[in-house]
C-alpha cells in the first residue's frame, strides 16, 4: 500500500522567523499522525536552518527547483549536490510556475529529473494541463506529452524510479480557489499510472501520484480518499502552521476510523 503524502509548497512566501515558527510548532500540531509523510518546500534559503529544526523530527524538506549540475559557472542557481548536503530529500520537478513565468522546458526538466535520481533526491514532478487545453479536451495529450519528455532516456533502477512523486496539477486550478473535480482528477492520476506501465508494473503500482490545485481542509478528502491519488500538493492552503497540520489529519487514515 502507498502512504499518504502531503507536501508544503511555500513558493516565495515567508520570512525567516516565520519559516522557524511554523517549523516549530508543525510537529506538535501532527503529533500521533504517523501514517501520512509531511513534506515542506520551502525557499532554498531556509533549507539550512529548517533542516536543523526538522532534524529529530518525521518531517522531511523539499525544495522548490535545482539546477541539473553538479556545478559550475550557473550564477544564482543551486545544484543538487548542494541541497543533497543540506539533508534535503525531495525537489520540486517541473511546477507549472517554473514553466509559465521563467520559461522551463521539457528539455530542462528531463535533465532535472535525472540529476534529482543521480544525487539521491526525491523528485516530485508536477504536470498538468492549462485552462485553454482542458476546454479543448486535450488534457491526457498534455500529460502524456510532459510525463514522456521528463522520462525519456532517463536510465534509472526500477527500485529507484518507483520512490519517484509525481504530481497531477491542473494549472487552472492553482491558486484559483477553483479545485478540479475529485472523480477526474482520479481518471487523470489513473491515466497517469498507465502511461508508468512501460517501466514496468511494479512501477506504475509504487509511484505515489499526488493532486495539487486549491487544496484545503474543505475538500482534501475529495482527493485523497480516491484509489489513484495518493496525497496532495499543496500552495496556499500550506502556509499557516494549523491549515497545513489539518489537511494531515484528514488524510491520515484516523479520518476514517
Ligand atoms: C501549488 O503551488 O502547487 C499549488 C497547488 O498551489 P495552490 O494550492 O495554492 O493552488
Amino acid at each position: 500500500m502507498r502512504q499518504k503524502i502531503i507536501v508544503a509548497n511555500w513558493k516565495m512566501y515567508k520570512t525567516l522567523s516565520e519559516a522557524e515558527e511554523f517549523m516549530g510548532s508543525l510537529p506538535r500540531e501532527i503529533a500521533g499522525v504517523d501514517d501520512v509523510k509531511a513534506v515542506v518546500c520551502a525557499p532554498f534559503l531556509f533549507l539550512e536552518r529548517l533542516a536543523v529544526l526538522t532534524a529529530k523530527t518525521a518531517i522531511s524538506l523539499g525544495a522548490q527547483n535545482m539546477h541539473w549540475e553538479k556545478e559550475g559557472a550557473f550564477t544564482g542557481e543551486i545544484s543538487p549536490v548542494m541541497l543533497k548536503d543540506l539533508g534535503i530529500k525531495y525537489v520540486i520537478i517541473g511546477h507549472s510556475e517554473r514553466r509559465q513565468f521563467f520559461g522551463e522546458s521539457n528539455f530542462q526538466i528531463n535533465k532535472k529529473l535525472a540529476a534529482a535520481f543521480a544525487y539521491g533526491l526525491i523528485p516530485i514532478l508536477c504536470v498538468g494541463e492549462n485552462r485553454r487545453q482542458r476546454d479543448a479536451g486535450e488534457t491526457e495529450e498534455v500529460i502524456e506529452k510532459q510525463l514522456n519528455s521528463a522520462l525519456d532516456g532517463l536510465a534509472v533502477e526500477k527500485d529507484l524510479l518507483q520512490k519517484m512523486v509525481l504530481a497531477y496539477e491542473p494549472v487552472w486550478a492553482i491558486g484559483s480557489g477553483t479545485p478540479a473535480n475529485g472523480e477526474e482528477a482520479n481518471v487523470v492520476a489513473a491515466f497517469m499510472r498507465s502511461l508508468l506501465l512501460k517501466k514496468g508494473q511494479e512501477v506504475s503500482r509504487k509511484v505515489s501520484i499526488l493532486y495539487g490545485g486549491s487544496v484545503n481542509p474543505e475538500n482534501i478528502a475529495e482527493f485523497t480518499d480516491k484509489a489513484e491519488i495518493d496525497g496532495a500538493l499543496v500552495g496556499g492552503s500550506s502556509l499557516n502552521v494549523k491549515t497545513f497540520a489539518a489537511l494531515i489529519r484528514i488524510a491520515s487514515s484516523e479520518r476514517r476510523t
